[in-house]
């Protein structure tokens, strides 16, 4: 098999990255592109054996880095941050034609943004501290101990933001990663690797391995001498995970599913309402933050879904390359009939199509909005992470919480409203990791991101960050 495969262009190493060295698996694996279902190539399918090795490259390479002064390390992460800009347009164009995104999102937004989760990581480490505190004379000192090899499990949907998400801060508190990026998409971050090597980030300070979470999950959240385990993916993945972490009682972070509600008031400037509410189209809806859940107030509903269907109309559907593309395909022909199978069940349980509820030609399916949903319906309570929306009507203020908060899940919510107090009283009252008011997908990473209930464990961003990934010491010294 070869080493590498080209890819619109850009060269990219099939193989894993451990140890500072590439390793050839065995067997592969194949990887797709979800624009027109072509081959791409076959990626290294990597064995227990072989995530055992990654997580024994980490453990040798952390000291070091651990005790490698901080402003080195920031510096080493804002040469990788210049590599990452050095190669915006190929990291673009891979993760497209990997993923199916829009090409216009990853260069404009995504990428520019992975730069910048080094730059801000490697910045706020340098800020990063406690004050010391007295207490009877003595002085206590907090200090943010790197806490050591932390496995990092991403999905497939937006791979190097998500990835680089995890990736930053743990290089930022002096950890050693293992990144296992989603087999659906594995091709970005075996460029990251280069662009870390390259910005001379030691050996062993991150490994990524490839392969099927499913041969090689296990191996890696189940290593005693993994320290940190934080994954982004499904709720069923993670149960398993925090199984196979228990024995050792590693800390998790769990960054999972949702099933946000918009909730629209009749209050609402009907126009961004609208707005928000196609605009969770994003991605053919496979953002785990989307509010597919649109609740609108009774006497605006009938107006909200005429301007809904007007604007959902001119929405461009189709090669994800295109600058005119407004939603791309979606990732996998298995996610497509997933998706398909939640809108025929909803269908045939009494859902009206207002929009869509079918499937395109390729790996497309139509953009879709269906009403007349019971709130205890499959479709209303699970995850579809497709282009698919609901609809529910609510009489009061009371009656739209209920209805928000009524899901396993608590990523996020987003309110349409006027009235500023009503904003705060809703805010208040909804079980959500991140509520928008009058705005949607606004995120700063100085902010605390994840999820309540089914939808998460714990918080990564800013200072939250480095709590996960350190173990914090306090060291109390007599006068
Ligand atoms: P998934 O759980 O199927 O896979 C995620 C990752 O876990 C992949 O890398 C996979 O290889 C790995 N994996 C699979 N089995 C494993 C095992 N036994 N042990 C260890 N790793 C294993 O999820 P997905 O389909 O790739 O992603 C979609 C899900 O991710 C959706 O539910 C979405 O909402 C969620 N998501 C959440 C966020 C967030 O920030 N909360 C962001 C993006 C996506």
């Amino acid at each position: 098999m070869p080493d590498h495969i080209t890819v619109a262009g850009v060269t990219v190493d099939t193989r894993q990255w451990i140890g500072g060295q590439r390793v050839a698996s065995a067997d592969t694996f194949t990887d797709l592109s979800p624009i027109d279902g072509s081959v791409l190539g076959e990626i290294s399918r990597g064995t227990p054996a072989e995530a055992a090795a990654a997580v024994a490259a980490a453990k040798a390479a952390f000291p070091a880095w651990a005790a490698t002064p901080r402003a080195e390390r920031a510096r080493i992460m804002h040469a990788v941050a210049d590599g990452v800009e050095k190669r915006i347009e190929e990291l673009a164009i891979v993760e497209t034609t990997d993923n199916g995104a829009l090409l216009r999102s990853h260069r404009r937004g995504v990428m520019p943004r992975v730069a910048h989760n080094f730059r801000f990581f490697a910045d706020w480490l340098l800020k990063l501290d406690h004050e010391d505190f007295e207490t009877r004379d003595h002085t206590n000192h907090v200090s943010w101990d790197p806490a050591g090899p932390s496995v990092l499990i991403t999905p497939w949907n937006a791979p190097l933001m998500l990835a680089t998400w995890k990736v930053a801060p743990a290089l930022a508190a002096g950890n050693t990663v293992i990144l296992k990026p989603a087999e659906w998409s594995p091709l970005t971050a075996s460029l990251l690797a280069d662009i870390a090597a390259q910005a001379g980030l030691p050996a062993g300070v991150l490994n990524v391995v490839q392969g099927y979470g499913a041969e090689i999950g296990d191996t890696l959240t189940s290593h005693p001498d993994v320290r940190r385990i934080s994954f982004t993916g499904s709720v069923p993945t993670a149960r398993r995970i925090a199984a196979s972490a228990a024995p050792n009682l590693t800390p998790l972070s769990l960054e999972l599913g949702g099933k946000s509600p918009l909730l629209v008031f009749a209050d609402a400037d009907l126009d961004l309402a609208v707005d928000l509410a196609v605009e969770q189209y994003d991605n053919a809806g496979q953002v785990c933050l989307a509010a597919t859940r649109i609740l609108v107030e009774q006497p605006v509903a009938e107006e909200f879904t005429r301007r809904f269907v007007e604007k959902a109309a001119r929405l461009q559907q189709g090669d994800p390359r295109e600058e005119a593309t407004d939603i791309g395909p979606n990732i996998h022909p298995r996610q497509l009939e997933k998706i398909d199978g939640f809108v025929q069940r909803a269908v045939g349980a009494g859902a009206r199509v207002v929009i869509g509820g079918h499937r395109k030609e390729g790996q497309y399916y139509a953009p879709t909005l269906l009403t007349d949903v019971a709130q205890d319906s499959e479709i209303v309570q699970k995850e579809v992470f497709g282009p698919v929306l609901t609809l529910q009507t609510f009489a009061t203020e009371e009656e739209a919480v209920h209805l928000a908060n009524g899901t396993r899940f608590g990523l996020a919510a987003t309110l349409a409203t006027g009235d500023q107090e009503r904003a705060e009283r809703v805010s208040a009252q909804l079980v959500a990791g991140t509520v928008w008011v009058n705005c949607f997908f606004v995120r700063d990473l100085q902010a605390p991101f994840g999820g309540s209930r089914l939808s998460g464990v714990g918080r990564e961003g800013g200072t939250w960050s480095f709590d996960f990934y350190c173990d914090l010491k306090n060291t109390v010294t007599a006068p």
